[in-house]
């Protein structure tokens, strides 16, 4: 039930899987099942299980795990019983793409039997995994990382809190929210994508809400927000949260 994503110009002090363990330990207190995190380094790296923060972490060595890009997820189950394949981050067939969600995606079940007839191969019974192979199946088609994923939110209805990372494109964190919480933590040589406040305290101040029906990137150093095909005033929505 949150999701966190931190992308680095350049490789951080502490380890990136430990940064990302440390934010789910920040965002247990929302309700969770399961625990994991993607990264890149050199390749796509996946640890992800049912149970505690803490267990998980500890079981898969989340705090040796190394990249300038990564996203993490508590889950709180609602398609697919809490298990390690039901767990976040889901990924493509090619294992090249993951991706996070909190919500519900309410068509998953007709796309998901589109993306099988096209001879996509699911690992989980989440609603979720539908979202990673529409990336996968219009990447395929020639379009880049981000037209494929603008074109897969067109797609999808329901409740969500997206964050989607692709080991090709290793630079940006993909994201979109449309009623789940999500906020962005504009940060100085990294920019974050995050279910809460408090999450994003412990590295920046500087805080933009994402609004409904509002998708984009961030890179190290750029922060892009749609809405509608239109792009969206960043800065100037940057709010400071006072130090406390
Ligand atoms: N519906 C998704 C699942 O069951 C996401 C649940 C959540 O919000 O954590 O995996």
């Amino acid at each position: 039930c949150g999701i966190f994503g931190i992308v680095f110009a350049e490789k951080p002090r502490r380890p990136l899987g430990e940064i990302l363990r440390r934010a789910l330990e920040r965002l247990e207190y929302r309700g969770y099942d399961s625990a994991g995190v993607a990264v890149v380094d050199k390749g796509l790296v996946v640890r992800k299980d049912a149970g505690k923060v803490a267990e998980v972490a500890s079981r898969y060595g989340f705090d040796a795990l190394q990249g300038t890009v990564g996203i993490a997820h508590t889950r709180w189950a609602t398609h697919g019983k809490p298990d390690q394949s039901n767990a976040h981050p889901h990924t493509d067939c090619r294992g090249v793409i993951a991706v996070v969600h909190n919500g519900i995606i309410e068509n998953y079940a007709e796309l998901k039997r589109e993306l099988l007839a096209k001879g996509h191969v699911f690992k989980s019974e989440t609603d979720t995994e539908v979202v990673v192979h529409l990336v996968e199946e219009y990447k395929r088609q020639g379009l880049d990382t981000f037209t494929a994923f603008k074109k897969a939110l067109a797609r999808i209805r329901g409740a969500y809190a997206i964050a989607l990372i692709d080991a090709e494109n290793p630079n940006a964190i993909y994201f979109a929210r449309n009623l789940s919480p999500l906020i962005i933590g504009v940060g100085d040589g990294f920019n974050i994508v995050a279910s809460d406040i408090p999450t994003v305290l412990d590295y920046t101040k500087r805080i933009v809400a994402v609004r409904d029906g509002e998708y984009g990137y961030i890179t190290p150093t750029e922060v892009y927000i749609e809405a509608d095909g239109v792009p969206q005033p960043v800065y100037e929505r940057v709010e400071e949260i006072p130090w406390s």
